[in-house]
């Protein structure tokens, strides 16, 4: 059976003996973009390379990149323990031509490690491609024999990429593999296709456009190419496994999490141990690359992501801290490929302990609250807005943990009333400073408070135009 890290470590050597420099994954946190929340793909600390802002040393780069899918345009907080393929924190591993080969030897190099290097079955794997590519089916054909109903034409933006508003862009297309009909799920553009059958581990794209205002494109000279294919999935496939959570790296920790909870891996508790594996991965991750959980932006992700986990811990029985106890289980999976996890391990416990021991009592009384508060509701009833804000202001319950807690019984949050309370109160603070006649700069306070906790949000709602495949 092929680990994880053998995995990584095959897929890195095929493209470095094929003329690609080896990349050391880029921190979670962008150092050049401050519109990023963390990186959530291969492509982002390369940007300015592929804009020609930037120049290195090499034409041709491949990495195994750390990436957090939590918040901003791609969010998957709300699919880990429910999809068999999502996580918070997950590694990409990619291929990168900044205008050197393109798209026919793009698809030839992923065909072939796929097929002959790693060894998979041809007739478990189809591709999707821009409708409006012509070229992309044709290699496809030309390259794997794949015939037109394993080449699947799809409109939607799935299958085109875009850098920003403007900038690069281009079709791509993505290679799916089939876990058999005793999973549901359809084909890619089917509307079965939200299913865990088909499940799509390579996404390739192919730079060939400038976008300008809109409605403007024109040919770049000379076009990229920029590939990311997910290491876990892949995993699962190579390990005979169909979900992500059985592969080697999550499967750890999820025993190490059982252990430590006395509650069966894979009983009714299963869920509970995927969110805590997952989000031990990603908080750990997060720490070891400097950000510490606190009220606002990116360590407000961080501390929303933490304590999600720390109520299934909590639901599973833990009554004291547990999540720094499954650290080392992490360390000893990951740390040799990623040492960073093992330099900052013993911040990474203490942060956790402290932050989980805080949290533990309002955790306790917050959610005796949320009991009998929804309690009140009918089937399916939707929680006031106030409930939430009280949960969120008294209790420190972020409001996606409230709306997670409630997801299991099929009920939900008001949010718009959320928002309301929200403004209320900071309305009333305003005017209490406003009354007590203080001096301007508690006013000016305010404001920058007002400006800067709008960050807190981040999370949720900010669409911006972030850089990922
Ligand atoms: P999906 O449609 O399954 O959510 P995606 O289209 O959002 O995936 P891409 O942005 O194309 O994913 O990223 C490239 C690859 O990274 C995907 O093909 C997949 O293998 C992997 N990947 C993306 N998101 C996740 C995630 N949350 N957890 C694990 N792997 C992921
Ligand atoms: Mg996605
Ligand atoms: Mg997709
Ligand atoms: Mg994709």
């Amino acid at each position: 059976m092929s680990s994880s890290n053998d995995i990584r470590a095959t897929f890195l050597d095929y493209f470095r003996r094929n003329g690609h420099e080896v990349v050391e994954s880029s921190p979670l946190v962008p150092r050049n973009d401050p519109t990023l929340m963390f990186a959530n793909s291969g492509m982002v600390q390369f940007k300015n390379v592929f804009t020609g802002q930037e120049k290195r040393g090499y034409q041709r780069a491949t990495t195994a990149q750390k990436c957090v899918r939590a918040g901003g345009k791609h969010n998957d907080l709300d699919n880990v323990g429910y999809t068999a393929r999502h996580h918070t924190f997950f590694e990409m591993l990619g291929n990168f031509s900044f205008g050197d080969y393109f798209k026919e030897q793009a698809i030839e190099h992923a065909w072939t490690l796929l097929t002959r290097d790693f060894g998979l079955p041809k007739d478990k794997l189809l591709v999707t491609v821009y409708s409006e590519d012509e070229e992309a089916p044709v290699y496809w054909k030309k390259v794997a024999g794949l015939p037109d109903s394993r080449i699947i034409r799809i409109s939607t933006s799935d299958n085109f990429w875009r850098m920003g508003d403007t900038g690069p862009c281009g079709p791509c297309s993505e290679i799916f593999y089939d876990h058999g009909d005793h999973i549901p799920g359809g084909p890619p553009g089917s509307p079965e296709e939200d299913g865990d059958r088909f499940i799509e581990i390579w996404n390739l794209v192919f730079m060939q456009y400038e976008e300008g205002p809109p409605g403007t494109r024109v040919p770049l000279p000379r076009p990229s190419i920029d590939t990311g294919m997910g290491l876990e999935r892949f995993a699962a496939i190579l390990q005979g496994k169909h979900d992500n959570y059985d592969t080697d790296t999550l499967r750890a920790l999820i025993l190490a999490s059982a252990e430590a909870t006395g509650q069966e891996p894979d009983g009714q508790w299963k869920t509970s141990h995927r969110v805590v594996a997952d989000h031990l991965r990603a908080g750990t991750f997060l720490m070891a690359d400097g950000v510490l959980p606190s009220n606002e932006g990116r360590g407000y992700v961080l501390r929303r992501i933490l304590r999600r986990a720390m109520r299934h811990a909590h639901m599973m029985g833990a009554r004291e801290p547990l999540l720094h106890r499954l650290v080392p289980a992490l360390t000893r999976q990951m740390g040799a490929a990623y040492p960073e996890i093992l330099r900052a391990e013993a911040l990474v416990v203490e942060t956790l302990r402290l932050e989980e021991t805080r949290f533990r009592s309002l955790l306790e009384r917050g959610l005796g609250l949320l009991a009998e508060e929804s309690g009140k509701l009918g089937d399916k009833g939707t929680l006031p807005g106030d409930v939430a804000f009280k949960l969120y202001d008294t209790y420190g319950f972020p409001l996606d943990l409230t709306q997670d807690a409630l997801r299991g019984e099929g009920k939900s949050v008001d949010t718009k009333g959320f928002a309301a309370a929200m403004t209320e109160q900071k309305q009333r603070a305003r005017a209490a400073w406003a009354g007590s006649g203080e001096a301007a700069t508690e006013t000016q306070w305010f404001d920058l408070k007002e400006k800067l906790g709008a960050t807190e949000f981040l999370g949720y709602s900010t669409e911006s135009a972030e850089g990922s495949i």
